[in-house]
């Protein structure tokens, strides 16, 4: 039969989807793009994504019109909170919940009469699929290390989405990343929920065998891998030594993504948020101390109940005071479930957009400060394999988005580039040094 994928929301899912999609070809299925005509679609849901649901009714209704006899498959985040939700939906042939995503060829038999199947499954008793990666369609891989979250942020449900905190073992991660390699893999992106929460806990004396900073040693040793990437990383786990040993490491790059969230202690604690802005600005300051030329990305929620003006321009003077080079700024939303919904004291939607506007704007004028004292210099680009209309784009370490004249010679290679200019704040030219 054919096959086609769909992933709603973060790398997490898209290695998931990569990981799902290869137990279907190796069950005999034919992999074919989303936009084609096929026989099965199976979409990974997201619940972070505002309008998670209208935009899952719309990928619904647009497969029925292309293909009315296709089967959709419901996985992922929305679908373990929300199971009989979605599976009311019409056109919904099967809903997996976490567990179950892994094994869905097990579920395929769909018998046209009868309403829609769901098979959900208890969440705190999910366990780690150990050959999540994705592979194939990127120049770079994402390879899930850890997945769900012990921590409780009174907004959030991915801790109920995705159950507890739980991580693959290392022989088996560098086995992944190793296969990687070998598949012409040049970057590795670790990716999880919590990645920092990394940890193996002995069953019988219930410690922590090993953590995050002794797998990223083990990651350095893998042999002819170019550059390992970490995802995203919570301030309270990123340590000292962390933070020096990728600054010592030729293959974990200059780049750390690291959510705020909010950049006053009142929000911060009503959030239940594990650290204080202190603590965030001294991780910042540690880094550029040992990496001046690092770029470190930031999330940050703007419209948590109780975030008043003053807050807000907390917020803002706090970011516009840090050496931080671009933001991901969401705006609060309330979800069924969390303790947040209880809060009084909301913030207006016309103010939270206005917030956000602020915020977006500070991202634009870091990200071209931080472009600007990249440029002149040169730095090693991983190139991808597109022709976007005579160019061919890629990154360099410290994660500058470039592009350069297009040249077969550049596909998936990592070549020295000089950087020359900005072009719409978006992209920096290169000129690759061949
Ligand atoms: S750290 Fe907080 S925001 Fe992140 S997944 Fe865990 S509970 Fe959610």
């Amino acid at each position: 039969m054919k096959v086609a994928f769909k992933t709603l929301g973060c790398k997490l899912n898209y290695s998931e989807t990569s990981a799902i999609s290869r137990e279907f070809t190796k069950n005999g299925h034919q992999k074919v793009s989303f936009d084609e005509l096929s026989d099965i679609y199976v979409i990974n849901t997201c619940s972070v994504t505002q309008n998670a649901d209208k935009e899952f009714k719309y990928l619904v209704n647009k497969v029925k019109r292309k293909n009315p006899k296709s089967s959709v498959i419901a996985i992922g985040c929305y679908a373990q909170l929300k199971p009989n939700k979605i599976s009311n939906i019409k056109g919904v042939d099967l809903v997996v919940g976490a567990d179950k995503k892994f094994e869905i060829s097990n579920y395929l038999d769909f018998s046209k009469n009868d309403s829609t199947k769901v098979h959900s499954c208890e969440i705190n008793s999910v366990n780690f699929f150990k050959n999540s990666f994705s592979i194939g369609d990127r120049t770079r891989s994402f390879l899930k290390v850890q997945d769900g979250c012990d921590y409780k942020c009174t907004y959030c449900t991915i801790p109920l989405a995705r159950g507890k905190s739980r991580s693959g073992k290392i022989e088996d991660l560098i086995s992944n990343a190793e296969y990687l390699v070998s598949n012409g893999i040049k970057e590795i992106v670790l990716t999880g929920v919590n990645i920092g929460d990394y940890g193996i806990y002995d069953p019988d004396s219930n410690q922590r065998e090993t953590n995050f900073f002794k797998l990223i040693k083990e990651f350095n040793k893998v042999k002819m891998l170019d550059r390992v990437r970490i995802s995203s990383i919570e301030p309270n786990l990123l340590t000292d030594d962390i933070i020096s040993f990728v600054s010592n490491s030729k293959m974990f790059v200059n780049h750390f993504h690291i959510p705020l969230q909010s950049g006053s202690d009142k929000i911060l604690n009503l959030m239940k948020r594990r650290y204080l802005t202190s603590l965030y600005s001294s991780r910042i300051k540690k880094i550029k101390e040992l990496m001046p030329d690092c770029c470190i990305g930031v999330d940050v929620i703007v419209g948590f109940p109780n975030e008043s003006d003053e807050d807000f321009m907390q917020t803002f003077n706090f970011l516009s005071d840090l050496d931080i080079s671009y933001l991901h700024v969401f705006s609060y939303s309330e979800r069924d479930n969390t303790e947040s919904i209880k809060l009084t004291n909301k913030v207006s939607k016309t103010i939270k957009s206005q917030r956000s506007k602020s915020l977006r704007a500070l991202s634009s004028k870091k990200k071209n400060i931080f472009y600007k004292k990249n440029l002149k210099i040169i730095r090693p680009v991983l190139f991808e394999s597109k022709n976007n209309d005579g160019y061919i784009f890629g990154y360099t370490d410290n994660y500058v988005r470039v592009k350069a004249l297009w040249s077969k010679n550049l596909i998936d290679k990592v070549v020295n580039c000089k950087l020359i200019d900005i072009s719409n704040n978006e992209m920096v030219n290169v000129i690759p040094l061949i």
